[in-house]
């Protein structure tokens, strides 16, 4: 340990390293002014790198003459405060990876780069003295001009652009006009986020008494760190709950941000923020530029903008004036990371909370069975949504035993008779299959050829529309063939089912209505989806048909018929996690069902009508099926009442991941388990994919801190271990996802 007058200055690179890096201070640079949470340029091997100072020490492990200086800082003042750094350190040691990689990834892109990015000062117009002393009316021949002259006039607040466009269509030329009369001028001002008065653009709702109860317990708790569980129906009027609890937080002058896990197929959410508030909004999701994705963080970082509407990836965006979190829709999938830093965003947004001292609110139709625990054991505040708000009335759920039925590609006849009548009412229908493309297999009729993906344990997917076999696992695309390679003379025939099988039949079908499909296939080209929800909405279509993208968020208020077209496809697998996704899935595309004043049916078709999943979901609905699942995960110890870690690894050479279990079991023999339950190792579900052998060991332990604990100890090891490097892994803490 070397004491020094030199302050040390530990920071993380984005790097497979899980500790920091120490450097001594810059030649020529002010040492107050470089501070925890600015970017710098180290040297670093051979080169140069960009890090990120986390802490300022007296004292380094190594001898001071090893250590090299920083070569230049970037930033003048702090980008992370330091409650974000200390998030973000929690979050490297909970889920046991590299802190540099953690911290880049709360940057956007471009300021991962090194990039500086300057964001302009938000234009506001004030009144000059002469505008003061001016009569309005002797603007009446511009409309324009007069009204923004009296609206300075009676309020005297200033304006910024996007009050103005509010304000008047056609803004720019009057604002011109006034400059140059010298009746206003430009002001630049520093505090951005709200102008009270001018807060609301369009009223609220008034809310039903329990909408009012969700919002007054929230709002009670603002400017202090509370968890609130918002269970409500779809249509309950959640987001009109949001909406409300916002506009408090904005009227306190802090900031909110709001996540939400696909705001491309919800561009109606967007709508809904900017027609209700004035202030600056900004977004952050994966269809920006990164340039517009830097800029949303730092105006949220400087206090310019007062709502951030974001992605999984959004979470970490610095708040000048936290005060609120919320995430909706917070069962969904989305919000886990699945790849690198595996993190779960909902759970690393209640912490945050904690630290920022603000409320999280947690919405959701489908609540996570990990949040309803949480409720159960009043960790969470329970805010329930009971009934649909405004006139919309709840859609009946129908199963309908397809055993022994005769069906048309999916489609059975009293499946179809209900179609037609739904249709004849000039209603629209709405159909989902979780499948895309023709059909997932091509088998040949005479030898059972079946089109295997080669890199993959997996078929290829036919795809007709791009006329080839596709692999949904890897980037792997043949051309489609029509005779068998194996026998050379058997006919290939497509098996199962896929939307674009469907919607082939459903144009034969129904000739004379309009069909649209929404998978990822056919909306791949920008501005699609907007495209085709703009149609549905006006009507101009009959039958809606989807995947997945379907359940989330829309609201389609003509459609009075919802087909789930094999619902069986889901019952049966091997992750424990199944089952909630399923009942997940069911009742939010049923969600999607009489939105307005029309009552609304869902038909899932099934061969398994007695099943206890589909019948307590259909009788007594998704609360009782969390209860009869979450009875049913503490009997077997399984999560929220254990706590897993999944160790993934793969390799290209089918021997070696066998060696590195063989360390990994020698290592583990010499570390204190904690009672840690080992499981495994076991080929994963899928044990090939792109070309890699896949296996995975579970650890399992009942109590959270004995895992973290036995984790603390086995990655630093398992990490410099030789066999390691020879194959890829990863640590998944608290996996939803077993494959
Ligand atoms: P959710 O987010 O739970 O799906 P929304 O907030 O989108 O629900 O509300 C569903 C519909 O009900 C919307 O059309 C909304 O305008 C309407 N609504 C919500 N709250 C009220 C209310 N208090 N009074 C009347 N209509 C409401
Ligand atoms: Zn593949
Ligand atoms: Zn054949």
């Amino acid at each position: 340990m070397q004491h020094c007058d030199q302050p040390i200055f530990k920071v993380a690179i984005s790097i497979p390293a899980y500790h920091l890096f120490d450097y001594l201070a810059p030649e020529d640079v002010e040492l107050d002014t470089i501070k925890p949470g600015i970017r710098v340029e180290v040297p670093f091997g051979s080169g140069k790198k960009m890090a990120y100072l986390l802490e300022i020490a007296t004292h380094s492990e190594f001898e001071l003459s090893k250590l090299k200086s920083i070569i230049r800082v970037i930033d003048p003042y702090p980008l992370l405060s330091p409650k974000d750094l200390r998030l973000l350190q929690w979050a490297a040691s909970y889920y046991h990876h590299p802190i540099g990689v953690v911290i880049a990834t709360a940057f956007p892109a471009a300021l991962r780069q090194g990039k500086v990015i300057q964001i302009k000062p938000i234009k506001r117009y004030a009144l000059t003295d002469l505008g003061l002393a001016t009569d309005s009316q002797q603007l009446k021949r511009s409309s324009n001009q007069q009204r923004i002259l009296e609206k300075l006039q009676s309020s005297s607040a200033n304006l910024t652009e996007i009050e103005l466009a509010l304000l008047a269509e056609g803004w720019k030329p009057a604002i011109k006009q006034l400059l140059s009369k010298q009746l206003i001028q430009l002001s630049f001002a520093e505090e951005g986020v709200t102008n009270a008065g001018a807060l609301m653009s369009k009223p609220a709702l008034t809310a039903n008494t329990q909408q009012q109860q969700a919002i007054d317990s929230v709002c009670a708790s603002l400017g202090q760190f509370g968890v609130f569980l918002l269970d409500g129906v779809t249509g309950s009027g959640k987001t009109e709950v949001y909406l409300q609890i916002i506009h408090s937080v904005l009227e306190r002058g802090q900031q909110v941000l709001v996540l939400v896990p696909e705001i491309t197929l919800t561009p109606q959410l967007e709508d809904r923020f900017r027609q209700r508030f004035s202030v600056d909004i900004v977004l952050s999701h994966s269809k920006l530029t990164d340039k517009q994705r830097a800029m949303a963080w730092l105006k949220m970082q400087q206090g310019q903008a007062a709502i951030l509407l974001g992605t999984r990836s959004a979470l970490f965006a610095p708040l000048k004036n936290p005060g609120l979190i919320i995430l909706d829709e917070e069962h969904d999938a989305s919000f886990k990371q699945q790849e690198g830093f595996r993190f779960s965003a909902r759970d690393i947004a209640v912490v945050r909370g904690q630290l920022l001292d603000v409320p999280v609110l947690l919405g959701s139709a489908t609540p996570s069975l990990e949040s309803v625990h949480n409720a159960n054991k009043q960790r969470y505040q329970l805010l329930a949504l009971p009934a649909r708000a405004g006139k919309a009335i709840e859609p009946t759920l129908h199963l309908l035993d397809i055993r022994n039925k005769r069906m048309q590609e999916g489609l059975s006849a009293a499946l179809l008779e209900e179609m037609h009548k739904t249709l004849a009412k000039q209603e629209q229908v709405l159909l989902f299959l979780n499948r895309r493309g023709f059909a997932p297999t091509l088998i040949c009729h005479s030898c059972g050829w079946v089109a295997r993906c080669h890199r993959c344990d997996a078929n290829l997917v036919i795809h007709f529309d791009e006329n080839c076999l596709r692999c949904h696992h890897c980037a792997n695309e043949e051309a489609l063939i029509r005779s068998c390679p194996d026998c050379k003379v058997g006919e290939l025939t497509p098996l199962g089912l896929g939307t674009e099988r469907v919607e082939k039949v459903l144009t034969e079908l129904f000739p004379d209505k309009i069909t649209v499909r929404l998978d990822r296939d056919s909306t791949q080209r920008k501005g699609t989806l907007e495209d085709y929800l703009q149609q549905i909405n006006n009507g101009e279509v009959d039958i809606i048909l989807g995947t997945q993208m379907l359940a989330k968020g829309h609201h389609f208020p003509n459609v009075t018929l919802v087909a789930i077209l094999d619902v069986d496809s889901g019952l049966f697998s091997i992750d424990f996690h199944a089952a909630e996704k399923l009942a997940q899935m069911i009742v939010q595309v049923s969600g999607r069902a009489g939105r307005a004043e029309k009552r609304g049916k869902v038909i899932m078709q099934t061969r398994q009508p007695d099943h206890p999943l589909l019948t307590t979901l259909i009788e007594q609905g998704y609360q009782s099926f969390a209860i009869s699942a979450l009875a049913e995960r503490k009997q077997a110890s399984l999560p929220p009442f254990s706590y897993q870690a999944l160790l993934r690894v793969q390799a290209s050479d089918s021997g070696l991941p066998s060696i590195f279990f063989q360390a990994l079991n020698e290592l583990i023999k010499t570390l204190n388990v904690r009672h840690t339950q080992i499981l495994g190792p076991v080929s994963a579900p899928m044990a090939r994919r792109a070309g890699h052998y896949r296996y995975q060991l579970l650890f399992q332990n009942n109590r959270r801190k004995d895992l973290q604990l036995f984790l603390d100890e086995l990655v630093p090891k398992l990490a410099v271990l030789k066999q390691a490097q020879k194959v890829q892994w990863t640590l998944d803490v608290d996996p939803v996802d077993l494959y």
